[in-house]
């Protein structure tokens, strides 16, 4: 029998990447994402090379959109194996100046929606008596980075609410679990790193060098592709018993 991942924000970065891994790996996709023409040349793609998905646009800030996701989904495959809470995104100021709405907004986006989504597929997956949610949080999920108090703020309360669904599924043989990967060699990391260099005069490896390789033990950048190997193995049939877990994928930078 086939499985069905449902993955939010795969319209590109980390959530497109694992998608095509669940593909190539024999599961059927739910390509989801606020983009929606980012979502239909994603699926498009994917089915020229003969896999199995569908796209349903979905803003995960949305209640009604969420709900309409998990019902369409279960409507066109009949069960949903895999949800997987990626949409995200972040912003940078500190406290005094952070909008209050802005904060909000991040936390509906990174934390309401993991709840929501856990909320309308909990019912489907605790039926079959089979299910993984898996959180995409972050190294900010675990440590403190000055200006970022939402998107801090959301992935640790994302971590505790990773830990409430593993134990409300923990006899269903649902299992939940957090992914929390450093920095990602992502075009938006390497983006960030082009305009800090681009600010000092300096080359992209220079900035990496100077800045933020001394923060990271293996001063590298974290490969996209391995997030996409663990969320796989996360959803496994052998991580049965791995269970409201958060799975830091950060080169040691945390272990410091
Ligand atoms: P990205 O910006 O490349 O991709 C995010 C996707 O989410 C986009 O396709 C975007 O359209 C979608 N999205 C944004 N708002 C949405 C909404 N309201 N509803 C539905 N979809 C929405 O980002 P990424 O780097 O791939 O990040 C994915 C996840 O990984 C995020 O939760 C992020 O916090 C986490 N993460 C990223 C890094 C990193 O270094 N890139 C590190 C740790 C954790």
């Amino acid at each position: 029998m086939k499985k069905i991942a449902i993955i939010t924000g795969s319209a590109g970065g980390i959530g497109l990447i694992i998608a095509k891994k669940f593909l190539a790996n024999g599961y059927s996709v739910v390509f989801s994402d606020i983009n929606k023409e980012g979502l239909e040349k994603a699926i498009n793609e994917e089915k020229q090379k003969g896999f199995d998905c569908i796209g349903i646009k979905c803003d995960v800030t949305k209640e009604e959109e969420i709900k309409n996701l998990i019902s369409q989904a279960m409507e066109h495959y009949g069960r949903i194996d895999v949800l997987i809470n990626n949409a995200g995104l972040q912003h940078v100021a500190n406290i005094e100046d952070f909008p209050t709405d802005k904060f909000e907004f991040m936390i509906k986006i990174m934390l309401t929606a993991a709840f929501m989504g856990t909320k309308y597929v909990f019912p489907i997956m605790k039926n079959q008596k089979f299910g993984r949610i898996i959180n995409m949080a972050s190294i900010n999920g675990v440590i403190g980075f000055a200006g970022k108090s939402a998107y801090n703020s959301a992935k640790h309360g994302l971590i505790g609410l990773t830990k409430v669904v593993a134990l409300e599924g923990a006899t269903y043989g649902i299992t939940a679990n957090a992914i929390c990967p450093g920095y990602v060699d992502t075009p938006l990391v390497r983006g960030q790193m082009a305009d800090l260099a681009k600010t000092r005069g300096v080359s992209v490896e220079k900035v990496l060098d100077e800045v933020l390789f001394p923060l990271i033990p293996q001063k590298t950048l974290i490969d996209i592709n391995d997030i996409a190997e663990l969320a796989l193995f996360v959803a496994s049939e052998h991580a049965k018993n791995i269970t409201g877990q958060s799975m830091i994928i950060d080169g040691g930078y945390t272990v410091q």
